[in-house]
């Protein structure tokens, strides 16, 4: 029994299936993943899972009876570890091999490891699952202090989650300031004043050189500047890889993930790739990217599903990510990269504004401090390619969404907005 066959059942896998199978596609559809739980939500393990406030019945995506009644069968907790494209099989990690008429990787990304002395020793962890989550979630009600590694978003979802729990956090970052990659400076400064008020420890421009321990537990973190840090729990959080291992040894062509087209297509008509083990060409940022996000797993896997199915439906939705942290809601839609002028809308001070990023006088991107209207403005704006200019943007008087009502065709609009 041929069929759909995807390796991966999350965002990307279930979202793939969801819409093959919703667009006509009435061959079997089957979804293997090496995880034993039903397909659940990520982005709650840094947050209210780690807090209490959710349980983990409630990560749930979708229940049994959801997929059976979809006609999508489930193979949970079995790991691809072999494919044959010439013979259109993938061979399971406990022998038994299954065949397909088209394939979907969605087999995401995983932590970063850290490669230095004390990496090994208990209580050093990482935030990618639930099992991870359940794990970090009881270590740390038994834990005083919490050194994290990593001033990215899990490590500052972390360090909030810890702070609120009333532990001793610190972060550790390598460069000057915190979500670099992702933000312009006066986010970050105003993340940093956040966590900082909360009672959070930031060290930045320090690079972690060794973990120190009472084997085998942690009891320390030492940087390269001599400093040594008092810790009983070390969470990393230093970025993702793409897990493209098997298609890359299958002969598919990979570079920081699976290459594929607008329509997740890889080079091979029938193999495709969706979120974050895929690269693909972001018309936003006018570059190849590999994002790590919800809507960029569901977005490109739906283009995948329609493709799958025959229909048509080319992934080119504006990139979007939120974080949480206190009751600080960032959201930035679009991809700043190299911006050559911004503008600020609202009040840093109040703690409600955004920051508008034009390169070429043309908006590419708007980060958004508990402004969601902002938010919902800009996605259209640049989904449109509709600039305000930077004067407009700064005026608080100014409708943004003057400039984007009326008019809608046909087709400029991504389905999502
Ligand atoms: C703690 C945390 C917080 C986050 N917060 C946010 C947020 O606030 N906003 C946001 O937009 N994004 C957030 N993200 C990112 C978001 O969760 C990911 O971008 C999203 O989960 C990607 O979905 P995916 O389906 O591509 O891959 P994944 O969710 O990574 O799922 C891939 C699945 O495939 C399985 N798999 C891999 N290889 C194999 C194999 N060989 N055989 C079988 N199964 C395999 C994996 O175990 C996994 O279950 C967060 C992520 C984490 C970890």
């Amino acid at each position: 029994m041929s069929g759909l066959l995807i390796i991966g059942a999350s965002y990307a896998g279930v979202q793939a299936a969801l819409t093959a199978r919703d667009a006509g596609y009435s061959q079997p559809i089957t979804m293997v993943c090496d995880e034993d739980w039903l397909p659940y939500q990520r982005p709650p393990l840094s947050k209210d899972f780690l807090l209490g406030r959710t349980s983990e019945q409630n990560l749930v995506l979708r229940d049994n009876a959801f997929f059976e009644n979809k006609q999508i069968e489930l193979v949970l907790g079995h790991r691809a570890v072999g494919l044959d494209l010439g013979t259109r099989r993938v061979t399971l990690e406990r022998g038994n091999d299954l065949a397909f008429d088209q394939l979907v990787f969605a087999t995401g990304s995983r932590a970063r490891r850290i490669a230095i002395p004390g990496a090994d020793l208990d209580g050093v962890c990482y935030l990618r699952s639930a099992s991870d989550a359940i794990e970090l979630k009881a270590r740390l009600a038994a834990a005083a202090e919490i050194v994290i590694v990593g001033g990215g978003f899990i490590g500052l979802e972390v360090a909030a989650s810890a702070a609120k729990l009333g532990k001793k956090a610190t972060v550790v970052e390598a460069s000057s300031r915190l979500l670099e990659r992702a933000v312009s400076p006066i986010v970050s400064d105003f993340l940093l004043d956040t966590h900082l008020q909360a009672g959070v420890d930031i060290r930045l421009n320090e690079v972690v050189a060794s973990f120190e321990g009472a084997s085998p537990r942690v009891t320390g973190v030492v940087l390269d500047s001599g400093v040594n840090i008092r810790a009983d729990l070390v969470l990393v959080g230093i970025g993702g890889i793409a897990n493209d291992e098997l298609a890359r040894t299958a002969g598919l062509n990979c570079t920081n993930g699976i290459v594929v087209d607008e329509h997740g297509r890889s080079a091979m008509p029938d193999i495709f790739a969706a979120g974050d083990c895929a690269n693909h060409f972001n018309r936003f940022c006018e570059s190849w990217i590999r994002l790590e996000s919800v809507q960029n797993a569901q977005d490109q896997a739906k283009a995948a599903g329609l493709a799958i199915a025959g229909s048509q439906g080319p992934y080119e939705s504006v990139p979007r990510f939120w974080s949480d942290q206190y009751d600080v809601k960032l959201q930035i839609v679009g991809l700043a990269g190299k911006y050559d002028r911004k503008a600020v809308r609202g009040s840093v001070d109040a703690g409600k504004f955004s920051v508008f990023y034009y390169r070429d006088d043309r908006l590419v991107a708007v980060d958004s401090i508990n402004r969601p209207g902002d938010q919902m403005a800009a996605r259209r704006l640049i989904a449109r390619g509709v600039s305000p200019s930077p004067e407009q943007a700064e005026d608080p008087s100014f409708d943004l969404k003057s400039l984007v009502t009326g008019g809608d065709k046909a087709g400029v609009l991504p389905p999502d907005l």
